[in-house]
């Protein structure tokens, strides 16, 4: 059995020293167990903050243990009778080819509906978090202007789509060219290049000629200053991530403007929030994202890695922009 352990805490951006593989036998499974071979696995920007050793929502990674995140898998031998040889499943698993789990701690997932990885992006976390932080924070009507940053990412993508068949206009920020046509391609009205424009104020301006109703944050720091001056009175701004601000190692370091005196003259609601303060409503939203995504009007791109060995080189990847949607490690053993 290969695994991927936390070799030392990053200071700063992740570099491939952050990672080691090791190999040890697979454990045989007990009573109520199943072993399950990773199929796919999601690298996701969030695990950065487990890499430090500081409190959080989620309890840090342990140096030299195995790392552990989002895994589509095929059951390859079970002692439980939840499962049978040849389900596949997902779970919260260790970065490794093999996990021996309790049967109770993942949950089928149906071919039928999606391909595998769906699971861990639009039909997993990603569209969950999507979902209830732009519908129940951000709620965006009808005609309203809803801005994304981060909008080619895997959350990003979800809810300007979420927020098209909301009826809103969206306009979407990302980092390269590409990625501006690929949201034009899903129905964004405007998407804006955060890295070429000569004045990123300017041009979300021209995108937003009425305003900002919503904006949903995926990086914070110096985009999110320019999106706050448009803020429309009463506008609801949902904290989803601050990817630009993941690797500073002090909390002295300056991050742009201070958006205060912004959030007052707009009497914006800004609000953060982690999807699993959501998780009793997990079931009903999955039922939505899977009806929207059979009938069409939600669309999902993946950046699909092959093999285990890229599994850091894909996590790196995360934060210079790599992915266009969501990003997936297929692990062919
Ligand atoms: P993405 O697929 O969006 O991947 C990260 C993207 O962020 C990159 O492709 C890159 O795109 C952009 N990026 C990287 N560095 C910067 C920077 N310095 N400034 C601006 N953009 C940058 O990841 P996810 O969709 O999985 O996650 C999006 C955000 O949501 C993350 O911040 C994540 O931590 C957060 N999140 C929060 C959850 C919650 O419960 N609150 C749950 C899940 C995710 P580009 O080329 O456009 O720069």
């Amino acid at each position: 059995n290969r695994q991927i352990l936390l070799k030392e805490r990053p200071q700063g951006m992740p570099t491939e020293d952050t990672f080691e593989y090791r190999d040890i036998p697979v454990d045989a499974p007990g009573e109520g167990q199943v072993v399950v071979k990773t199929m796919y696995l999601s690298v996701d920007p969030y695990m950065r903050g487990r890499m430090s050793n500081l409190k959080s929502y989620v309890e840090p990674f342990e140096v030299n243990n195995v790392i552990s995140g989002g895994i589509v898998g095929e059951v390859v031998e079970s002692k439980s009778d939840r499962f049978s040889v040849g389900d596949k499943i997902t779970g919260m698993l260790g970065w490794q080819l093999y996990n021996t789990v309790d049967a109770r701690l993942v949950r089928k997932v149906d071919e039928a509906i999606a391909p595998l990885s769906a699971y861990l992006g639009v039909l997993g976390l990603t569209g969950l978090t999507a979902y209830f932080g732009l519908l129940d924070i951000g709620k965006p009507q009808e005609g309203e202007t809803v801005v994304v940053s981060g909008a080619a990412g895997a959350v990003g993508m979800v809810v300007g789509q979420i927020a098209k068949i909301r009826g809103a206009r969206v306009v979407g920020i990302a980092g390269s060219d590409r990625k501006i046509e690929v949201l034009k391609d899903l129905g964004f009205d405007e998407a804006v290049n955060y890295k070429t424009e000569d004045s990123l104020y300017k041009a979300l301006k021209q995108a937003c000629p009425n305003g900002v109703d919503v904006y949903f944050d995926n990086v914070g720091g110096p985009v999110s200053d320019k999106v706050m001056n448009l803020l429309n009175d009463f506008a609801r701004v949902p904290i989803c991530g601050a990817i630009s601000a993941y690797n500073i190692t002090s909390p002295d370091q300056d991050m742009g403007q201070r958006i205060q005196p912004k959030l007052i003259k707009s009497r914006a609601l800004m609000k953060g929030f982690i999807v699993s303060d959501y998780s009793k409503f997990f079931k009903e939203a999955s039922v939505d994202l899977a009806k929207w995504l059979s009938e069409g009007k939600l669309k999902y791109e993946e950046t699909i890695v092959e093999g285990f060995e890229n599994v850091p080189q894909a996590f790196l990847g995360l934060f210079k922009g790599e992915n266009i949607g969501k990003q997936i490690v297929k692990v062919n053993s």
